[in-house]
């Protein structure tokens, strides 16, 4: 069709001259060449919305509250896809798991590697015909009739029902020199970045079971570690607690409570930090890096853009019986979601609650997808 617009065009160039007396048929050609471009743009559209992948039940986040849940929704009959954003700084899939050495209170499992359980977990998922997981980053999210439409960095999705399970970054520290040293001796992940800073005087501003474990995750490498805490006391799990006070006694960690660091500094390299109270007499301390466990922020944006309710932490409010939000059709799970206790195993069970109300909602049919 579109060659035939193109032959009229040339034909009213070349072959008709542009007279009162031709006015008719160049009205008729010029009417025929734009209802061909309409139609053949309305053909590309509808090839192109024909080869949009659909599916039951799109899953933002391959962490372990995304893959779960998509072992889950391919066990109920969804056709299920879960998105997972890996590149730049992004966490691998399974992600915020993968970054810690030791998980103990998973179910079923006495202990194993964050790593383990997270490729555990994908493996099942992978087992299931009906899952792909596609490591691309959801841009944005809308709603369009019965369809949720879902632009990545990479292609163009239709989903029936979608979970965010994105999970969360992690908080900063807004003190002068934080950003100029990130990568330059501020770092996040401890498990991920401790081998860099083996016998090195690090620090550790934060005070809770995963700031510990980051802690304790450091004096592998570490020659000293000081856990830099603005509270009372530090408040792990009572047995990483024990932990402490193990390398404590051993010289391997210094606890420096009721202090805040108010500066980083250094050349090229972290070297120092100045602490907001004096410690030993002074207060610069020395240091080659500094790790940063202060929290996490809920990557709840894509669900604030179509109207999913968040809370003041910015945690996606969530029915805790059914995972559904305010929103027909959306739900969410694991970290992002608004509940005070996250871990793995809290996380995966809501993610697979929201597989099953998915399941409910598509199989009623509630929704018919055009
Ligand atoms: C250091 C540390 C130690 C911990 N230790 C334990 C422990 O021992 N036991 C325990 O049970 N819990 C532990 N936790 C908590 C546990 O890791 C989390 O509760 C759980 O992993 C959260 O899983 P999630 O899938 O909800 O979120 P996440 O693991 O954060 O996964 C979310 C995923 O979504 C992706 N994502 C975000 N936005 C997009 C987007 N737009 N498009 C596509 N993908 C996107 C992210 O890249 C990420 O991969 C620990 C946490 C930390 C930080």
């Amino acid at each position: 069709m579109k060659d035939l617009a193109s032959y009229l065009q040339l034909f009213l160039l070349f072959f008709l001259e542009d007279s009162p007396d031709n006015i008719y048929i160049i009205y008729f050609v010029k009417k025929t060449m734009k209802k061909i471009k309409k139609e053949s743009k309305e053909e590309k559209m509808s090839k192109e919305s024909d080869e949009v992948e659909r599916y039951d039940f799109i899953i933002l986040g391959a962490g372990v509250t995304g893959l779960a849940a998509a072992m889950y929704g391919a066990r109920l009959g969804l056709r299920t896809l879960c998105l997972g954003a890996t590149h730049s700084a992004e966490l691998p899939i399974g992600g915020v798991i993968t970054t810690t050495n030791i998980v103990e209170n998973y179910p079923g499992f006495i202990r194993l590697s964050g790593p383990e359980l997270a490729e555990n977990i994908k493996k099942h998922a992978e087992s299931y015909e009906l899952v792909k997981i596609k490591e691309e980053k959801a841009e944005s999210v809308e709603k369009k009739g019965n369809d949720f439409i879902i632009k990545t960095d990479k292609n163009v999705y239709h989903a029936k029902t979608i979970l965010f399970a994105t999970g969360t970054k992690w908080k900063t520290l807004d003190v002068p020199g934080s950003k100029e040293f990130e990568n330059k001796g501020v770092a996040y992940c401890a498990l991920c970045d401790s081998p860099l800073f083996r016998n090195k005087i690090v620090g550790l501003v934060g005070g809770s079971d995963s700031a510990a474990k980051d802690a304790l995750v450091l004096t592998e490498h570490a020659k000293k570690v000081y856990i830099i805490y603005r509270g009372e006391e530090i408040h792990p799990e009572p047995i990483n607690m024990e932990r402490v006070e193990e390398k404590v006694k051993e010289g391997k960690i210094e606890i420096i409570n009721k202090a805040n660091v108010k500066e980083i500094k250094g050349e090229k390299f972290v070297s120092s930090v100045i602490l907001d109270r004096e410690f030993n007499g002074k207060k610069e301390l020395g240091l080659q890096g500094l790790f940063i466990a202060i929290g996490h922020i809920p990557l709840s944006e894509l669900a604030k853009n179509i109207g999913v309710k968040i809370n003041e932490k910015g945690e996606i409010i969530i029915d805790h019986k059914t995972s559904e939000t305010n929103i027909e059709g959306v739900y969410a799970a694991g970290d992002v979601a608004d509940k005070p206790f996250k871990q793995a195993i809290t996380g995966v069970a809501e993610g697979c609650t929201a597989a099953y109300s998915a399941y409910e909602y598509v199989t009623k049919g509630k929704v018919e997808v055009s």
